[in-house]
Order: C-alpha cells, then sequence, then structure tokens
C-alpha cells in the first residue's frame, strides 16, 4: 500500500507516474467490474473541494488521488509532505495508452466533451495506440449530470460495452461527483476522472508546451485560450488557495 499524504483535508496517493500507470493496469486485468476511480485534484480542485460537500464525498470513495498542477506539488514540498511528482489526467492517459501496449486489446470508453470531440480523440487514439480498443464513445449534452433525462441511455451504453477503462471528461466537479454516483451500477473496471483531457487527445484544445508546465504555468496557457470562461476561476483560486497553504502550514 502507498504512502498517503493529508493535506487540504484530501489524502493524496505519494505515486508518481510509473506506480499510478502500474497500478492501472492491474485493476484492469481484475475480472470484476468495481469500477475504481481515480481523481487529480489540481488547485482548482481542491479549492471547490472545500465548500462542496458532493465532491469530499466523492474523493472519499475513490481508488486513487494523485496530484495534478505544479502549485499543488509546491505546496506539498512547502508542508514537508513530498509528494514524489505529477500525475495529472492529461499525462496519466497517455502513459496508461502507452504501458498497455503490453497488454493489447485494453477496452477504453470515452465519455465527455463537446459534441463530436470524443469521436475525434477516439480517432486519434486509434492511430497513436492502435493496440487500444476503443468501444463506446459518448459525449453528453452539456450540463449531463445523473439527474439528466439522458442518464438511464449512458449508463445502459457503458454497461453493454464494460470497458475496463472509461475515461470520463465532463469537467470538475461534475465528472467526480456523477461516477461517485453511478459507481455501483457502472460496469467498468477502472474510471479516471480526466477533465479536459478528452479535448487534448482530440486536439480540439491545445495543453500548454512543454516549458510553461515545467514552470507551474500550465493554467495561465489554459485562461489564456479560454479567457472569458477560466479568468474568474483563477482570480477566485488565486486568492483562495494561498490561505489554504498558510492555514495548513500553521495547523502542521
Ligand atoms: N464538459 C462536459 N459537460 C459539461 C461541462 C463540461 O462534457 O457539462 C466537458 C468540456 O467539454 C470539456 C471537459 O468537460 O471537455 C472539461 O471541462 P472544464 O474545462 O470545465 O473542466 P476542467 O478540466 O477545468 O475540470
Amino acid at each position: 500500500m502507498d504512502r498517503k499524504v493529508r493535506m487540504f483535508g484530501i489524502d493524496f496517493d505519494a505515486v508518481a507516474m510509473p506506480q499510478a500507470v502500474a497500478r492501472l493496469l492491474q485493476w484492469s486485468a481484475e475480472p470484476d467490474y468495481h469500477c475504481r476511480y481515480v481523481v487529480t485534484p489540481n488547485v482548482d480542485h481542491v479549492v471547490k473541494f472545500q465548500s462542496d460537500a458532493a465532491l469530499r464525498a466523492a474523493y472519499q470513495d475513490a481508488a486513487m488521488v494523485t496530484v495534478d498542477g505544479k502549485p499543488v506539488l509546491w505546496a506539498s514540498h512547502l508542508l514537508g509532505k513530498n509528494l514524489p511528482g505529477l500525475v495529472t489526467g492529461s499525462d496519466l492517459c497517455p502513459a496508461l495508452f502507452d504501458a498497455a501496449k503490453a497488454k493489447p486489446g485494453l477496452r477504453v470508453f470515452l465519455l465527455g466533451a463537446a459534441e463530436g470531440v470524443a469521436q475525434r480523440a477516439a480517432e486519434t487514439i486509434a492511430k497513436r495506440w492502435p493496440w487500444l480498443e476503443v468501444i463506446g464513445v459518448f459525449s453528453p449534452p452539456m450540463g449531463f449530470s445523473a439527474l439528466s433525462p439522458e442518464n438511464a441511455k449512458v449508463l445502459d451504453m457503458i454497461n453493454r460495452a464494460k470497458p475496463d477503462v472509461l475515461l470520463v471528461g465532463l469537467g470538475a466537479p461534475k465528472q467526480e461527483i456523477w461516477v461517485h454516483a453511478m459507481q455501483q451500477q457502472l460496469q467498468a473496471k477502472v474510471a479516471l476522472c480526466i477533465g479536459a483531457t478528452i479535448d487534448f487527445l482530440a486536439g480540439e484544445k491545445a495543453r500548454a508546451p512543454r516549458w510553461m508546465r515545467a514552470v507551474g504555468l500550465e493554467w495561465l496557457h489554459r485562461m489564456l485560450s479560454e479567457p472569458k470562461r477560466l479568468a474568474g476561476r483563477y482570480w477566485h483560486d488565486a486568492k483562495v488557495f494561498p490561505k489554504l497553504v498558510v492555514n495548513e502550514w500553521l495547523s502542521r
């Protein structure tokens, strides 16, 4: 069992990318459909977590909680908790797909993103990782949740396909809350709550260049690419997150 690191009320798994990928491969090779799910908290999720009881409940039942975003990793170092490295959702998917070459036929289902985008992501996956089987793709209407009229249909599509790995890209906290609400009914071995990763796979949105990621500016790239939607979110996070770090420091 890996070390757990508690910060901001969240129990992070102290895993680096290779261990995270190995765990996913192990879970997806088991015969049962437990629907273990993975969440990858970044600064925005950490901030939302403080005031969203449904998100907190979803995190409680997650099988793996990995750190997404340099500021959260830096905070772990500042607080002496030393998480071993970033395991962002957007990096975890390609790393898992690469590693799955050793287990050809891993069955993947893509849920989320705007209409047509998940389909394009599936086409990219088929070209770049031909050893995977993309067995289903669905982009539900914006605002989709467990209470939407489409929910039964979505559940049925996934359960007929029985994926090894379900990518859920509905945005946070919706994706985490949906997977948590559906966990007992979902016939998937593993679900990954991965935000905009389906957009990145499809080429719909561009990821920040490597140098920006290296210096912790991925958020700035995202904000500049969608300023109207994201500026308010990041401004709020920039005010709240440092306070959370200070409180955590003081409560050590
Ligand atoms: N999204 C969705 N349904 C919604 C809201 C968002 O499928 O009701 C998708 C959106 O198209 C994008 C992904 O969720 O592909 C990530 O959205 P967002 O950038 O808000 O989430 P974040 O990655 O910041 O958590």
